[in-house]
């Protein structure tokens, strides 16, 4: 039976439109860190939505799932298959038109993001999404996984670019809701359904995103703060003083220390800072932008928010500030045993969501070394948390670290995956810590949507 339907898929799709052999399929079974590794009988390589229906269905009615992937950088396994039908948007990159009059641009669901923000650019815009593998990352997973990055503080995330979805439905039919309303009361927003999903309602196959004024102005700062509340109090009165906060990102001592030990070329810009502050101010005109930037900091260094502040004199010094910032994940992976977290809070209790979960990392494991950084102005935390130095790697004891920084997280109010998802890689984490009538309600939803379990049936829902 599966050799019939792997006959009907390749003739629908033609020659250029699938693989099956294992060099072609390799790039698509592992994810770049090789923290999973997958098999597939199939690879879809559909060009048109059309094609994306037709193969649903032909899947659906042999009874075989689907396991859909974008640009396969997705952090939480979501993406790699284990066994099903692989099916790739790669092929499906087309910009298909952009409103200019309306601020918005309709892509379909394999384009790039990088693409999308060069096509706004093209028109005088801003696609605001901004994250470290928007070179590879596309629009369906972006819309899939819900992300976030950098700007969120400003723009929101993905959930909020969004004006409208297409997309194919686990019995192959499409869901035409491409609209480029900003208003439109006529019930549930169904668009919403598929962002954030990670594959399991449906393939999105196209979507119509937001656009923005372009900023003519940026101004990035680096501060160093004594404290995380020293840190809080920074975010609110620049937020106030310069109504212009793009982002907020808040990096612990150690976080930069090892980018300075473990990455080529990188020097600490601020020597000694216990907490360094990375702040990026967005301005609609030159008019002013630098001189309200000025005050406010040398305000926040009055006050004491702030003990040093570097302020970047061109663009290429502020990219070497982001850099120390984006060179954070290189800086720790090398350094052994260890556990990371993408936890969020409320912002308010971010100092407190440190205090509690470093002296809590303390207890379970003494000298364990934490690298804790990320969205602040989001109370997104990627709290990472490393064996001690000269701990025998089998002896850190990573699960229970998990938990605690967990538990911690949800019982302040917060989330245990602020914007990476759920995938494959936390789902026992879900059904622990989200709330029971929560999970019932995502999975009466699946039902109904997909009751044979045909998208990505391993990932996101509890069994
Ligand atoms: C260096 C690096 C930095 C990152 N930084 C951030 C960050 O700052 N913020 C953040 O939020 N994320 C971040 N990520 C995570 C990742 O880039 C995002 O999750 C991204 O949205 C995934 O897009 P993708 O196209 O690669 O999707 P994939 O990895 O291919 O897929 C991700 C999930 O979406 C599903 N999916 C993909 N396409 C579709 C579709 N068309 N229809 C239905 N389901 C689909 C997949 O099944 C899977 O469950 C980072 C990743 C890397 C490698």
């Amino acid at each position: 039976m599966s050799a019939d339907l792997y006959a009907k898929l390749a003739n629908r799709l033609g020659p250029k439109g699938f693989a099956t052999d294992a060099a072609d399929l390799a790039p698509y079974l592992r994810e770049w860190r090789g923290r999973y590794e997958g098999q597939t009988p199939f690879l879809a390589l559909p060009q048109s939505t059309e094609e994306v229906a037709d193969i649903v269905r032909f899947c659906a009615d042999a009874g075989a799932s689907i396991t859909t992937q974008g640009g396969n950088t997705g952090l939480v396994g979501g993406q790699i298959p284990a066994g099903e039908v692989l099916l790739s948007l790669k092929r499906m990159n087309r910009i298909r038109s952009l409103d200019a009059a309306n601020d918005s641009l309709i892509a379909e669901a394999g384009v790039v993001l990088t693409a999308v923000q060069q096509a706004a650019a093209d028109s005088d815009r801003l696609f605001p999404l901004s994250l470290a593998s928007e070179g590879s990352a596309t629009i369906g997973g972006l819309i899939s996984t819900n992300a976030g990055g950098v700007h969120v503080l400003r723009y929101g995330m993905m959930r909020d670019l969004v004006l409208g979805i297409e997309a194919v439905l686990p019995d192959g039919r499409t869901y035409a809701g491409l609209r480029g309303l900003r208003k439109d009361n006529t019930g549930y927003d169904l668009k919403q359904l598929f962002i954030g999903a990670e594959g399991t309602l449906g393939v999105v196959t196209a979507a119509c995103l937001k656009l923005f004024a372009r900023p003519r102005a940026h101004e990035v700062a680096l501060a160093a703060a004594p404290s995380p509340e020293a840190a809080l109090d920074l975010l609110q009165h620049m937020k106030a003083a310069t109504g212009a906060v793009a982002a907020f990102e808040i990096m612990n001592r150690l976080s930069v220390d090892l980018v300075v030990k473990n990455v080529a070329d990188r020097r600490d810009p601020i020597p000694g800072a216990p907490y360094m502050v990375l702040i990026e101010f967005e301005g609609m005109s030159d008019l002013g932008l630098r001189e309200s930037v000025v005050e406010a900091l040398d305000a926040a260094l009055e006050t004491g928010e702030a003990t040093h502040v570097l302020l970047a004199e061109n663009t290429a010094q502020a990219r070497d500030f982001w850099r120390i910032r984006e060179d954070i994940s290189a800086g720790h992976r090398p350094e052994g045993a260890q556990v990371n977290h993408d936890v969020s809070v409320p912002v308010s209790q971010t100092p407190a969501f440190l205090a509690a979960a470093n002296a809590a990392m303390e207890k379970i494991c003494a000298g364990a070394r934490i690298v804790a950084f990320g969205h602040m102005g989001d109370g997104n935390f990627h709290y990472s948390v490393m064996q001690p130095e000269g701990m025998a790697p089998d002896q850190f004891p990573g699960d229970e670290l998990t938990q605690r920084v967990n538990e911690i997280a949800t019982t302040m109010g917060g989330s245990i995956s602020a914007e990476h998802g759920i995938g494959v890689a936390r789902v026992t984490d879900l059904a622990r810590f989200k709330d029971p009538e929560s999970i019932a309600l995502m999975r009466t939803l699946k039902a109904a949507i997909d009751p044979k379990r045909v998208m990505n049936p391993r990932a996101l829902i509890p069994d």
